[in-house]
C-alpha cells in the first residue's frame, strides 16, 4: 500500500487520512502541537458544504451532537436597530443551513474516526525540513525524528512550512488589519438564540454572539489593530483583552457589555490572513492543503469546509489518477478557481466589518444596509457556494 505522511492534526489533516484510507493508502499523521487543547481555537462555523463532506465520511450527526445550528445571522446597529436577516447557508433552505461548534470538538471528531481507522497521529512533532528523492520523501522532524512514504501533504495551516518547500517564492500571507478576539460567556437571563447567529455593528467595533441552550454565550469581536505575531497575541493577558474591548463596546445594546462583563476562561486572540493566491500548489512528492494555499478571512465562515472539500478531492485524484504527478495537478485544478472565489467573497464581508470614525459613515451605513439586507433570504446568488457536493461514488475522470 503507497504510504501518504500527513504534516498537521487540524481540520484537513485528519480528513485527508480518512479519505485516503478509503482510498488504498496507509496514512500517518504528524502534528507540532504538544497535546490536544479542549479550548483551543474558540469555535467555527461549518458551512453546508463542509457538513456535506462530513456526511460522506458519516461523521456530520456527531459533529451536530455538540453544535448550535445557524441557518440565520442577524445583523443590527451599534444603536439596537435591526438591520437585517441573512442566510447562513443556501438561501430558502434553512435546513440545511450552518452550524456553529467549538473548534477542538470539529479536530477531535475528525481524530476520534481517524483512531478508529487505526490512522496513527503523533503530537509535538513539528516538521522542519522536507527531503525528496527519486523513491520517496522523508519528513524531518524538530526532535531529530523523520518520517519516510510516497508523497507528503502539507496540511500545516496558514503558516505552512511545506508550501514555502513547493515554492520558495510563494506568497505571505496577507493581514487583513484585524484581529478576532473571543470567548464564552454565561449572563443571568440571556435568552438562547436558536437557529441564529447576531452580528452587531457597533459604534467602535464590529461583534458577533449566539447563545446556546444551556444559557453559554459564544462571542468574538473584531477590533481594527496593526499586526502582532502570534506569540505577542498569545502573551496579552486575557484581563487586558476584556478591558480594551469593553471600552470599545461600552455604547454598544445589550447583551454586548453585558457578554464581556460575563466572561469566563481565557480568552483567544488571532490575527486575520488570507492567501487570495497562491500559484504553486504542488511540487514532486509534496502537495497543500486547505488553509497552507488559500487561507481566508473568517467572515465567511468557510475556511474549514474549503478544507474538508480538498481533503476529499485530493484523495479521490490520488484514487483515480495512475500516478501522484497527475494527482497533484488535476486536484489543483479542481479547487483553485474555487477556494480563491470563497477567499475573495470572504473578504468582501470583512470590508463591511472595517470601523470608521465617521458618525456619517456610521448613519450612512446603518441606513443603507437594510435596503442591500432586504432581499438577502430570497437572494440565492450565493448558494453555489453551499451547495457545493463531492461524491465519493463517481470517478474524478468524468468531471
Ligand atoms: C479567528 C478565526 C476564526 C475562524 N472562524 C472560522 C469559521 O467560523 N469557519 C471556518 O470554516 N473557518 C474559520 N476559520 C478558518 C479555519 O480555522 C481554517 O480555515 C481551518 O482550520 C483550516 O484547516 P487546516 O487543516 O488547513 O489548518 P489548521 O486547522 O490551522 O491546522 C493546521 C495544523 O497544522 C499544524 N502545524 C503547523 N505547522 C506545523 C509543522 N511545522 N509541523 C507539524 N504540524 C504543524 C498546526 O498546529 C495545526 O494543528 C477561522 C480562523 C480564525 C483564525
Amino acid at each position: 500500500m503507497p504510504k501518504a505522511i500527513i504534516i498537521g492534526g487540524g481540520v484537513a489533516g485528519p480528513a485527508a487520512a480518512l479519505f485516503l484510507r478509503r482510498a488504498g493508502w496507509e496514512a500517518e499523521i504528524f502534528e507540532a502541537r504538544p497535546a490536544p487543547d479542549a479550548f483551543g481555537g474558540l469555535f467555527l462555523n461549518v458551512a453546508t458544504n463542509g457538513l456535506a463532506v462530513l456526511d460522506t465520511l458519516g461523521l456530520k450527526n456527531r459533529l451536530l451532537e455538540a453544535g448550535h445550528l445557524c441557518p440565520y445571522m442577524e445583523m443590527s446597529s451599534g444603536r439596537g436597530r435591526m438591520l437585517g436577516t441573512v442566510p447562513n447557508g443556501p438561501a430558502g433552505e434553512p435546513e440545511r443551513g450552518s452550524v456553529v461548534v467549538r473548534r477542538e470538538w470539529l479536530n477531535s471528531v475528525l481524530r476520534e474516526a481517524t483512531a478508529e481507522a487505526g490512522i496513527p497521529l503523533t503530537w509535538g512533532a513539528r516538521l522542519d525540513r522536507i527531503e525528496e528523492t527519486a523513491s520517496g520523501v522523508t519528513a524531518h522532524f524538530a526532535d531529530g525524528t523523520r518520517a519516510i512514504g510516497d508523497i507528503l501533504i502539507g496540511c500545516d495551516g496558514v503558516g505552512s512550512p511545506t508550501r514555502r518547500w513547493i515554492d520558495p517564492t510563494a506568497p505571505d500571507p496577507t493581514y487583513a488589519g484585524l484581529l478576532s478576539i473571543g470567548g464564552f460567556a454565561r449572563v443571568e437571563g440571556l435568552a438562547p438564540t436558536p437557529l441564529t447567529q447576531h452580528m452587531v455593528f457597533g459604534s467602535r467595533g464590529f461583534f458577533g454572539y449566539l447563545v446556546r441552550d444551556d444559557g453559554t454565550a459564544y462571542w468574538f469581536a473584531n477590533p481594527a489593530r496593526a499586526e502582532r505575531d502570534r506569540d505577542e497575541l498569545r502573551a496579552v493577558p486575557s484581563t487586558t483583552w476584556i478591558d480594551e474591548l469593553r471600552s470599545l463596546h461600552a455604547g454598544d445594546p445589550y447583551p454586548v457589555p453585558q457578554i464581556l462583563d460575563h466572561t469566563t476562561g481565557a480568552i483567544g486572540a488571532y490575527g486575520i490572513y488570507e492567501l487570495p493566491h497562491v500559484p504553486h500548489w504542488h511540487r514532486g512528492r509534496v502537495v497543500a492543503v486547505g488553509d497552507a494555499v488559500h487561507a481566508t478571512s473568517p467572515s465567511a465562515g468557510q475556511g474549514a469546509s474549503l478544507a474538508l472539500e480538498d481533503a476529499v478531492t485530493l484523495a479521490l485524484c490520488l484514487r483515480d489518477h495512475p500516478d501522484h504527478q497527475q494527482a497533484f495537478a488535476r486536484y489543483q485544478q479542481l479547487r483553485q478557481h474555487r477556494a480563491e472565489e470563497v477567499v475573495a467573497y470572504s473578504r468582501a464581508i470583512g470590508r463591511q466589518k472595517t470601523v470608521t470614525s465617521s458618525k456619517l459613515a456610521i448613519l450612512m451605513r446603518d441606513a443603507l444596509l437594510p435596503l442591500f439586507l432586504r432581499g438577502a433570504m430570497k437572494d440565492t446568488r450565493n448558494n453555489h457556494l453551499y451547495n457545493h457536493t463531492i461524491p465519493w461514488e463517481s470517478s474524478i475522470l468524468d468531471t
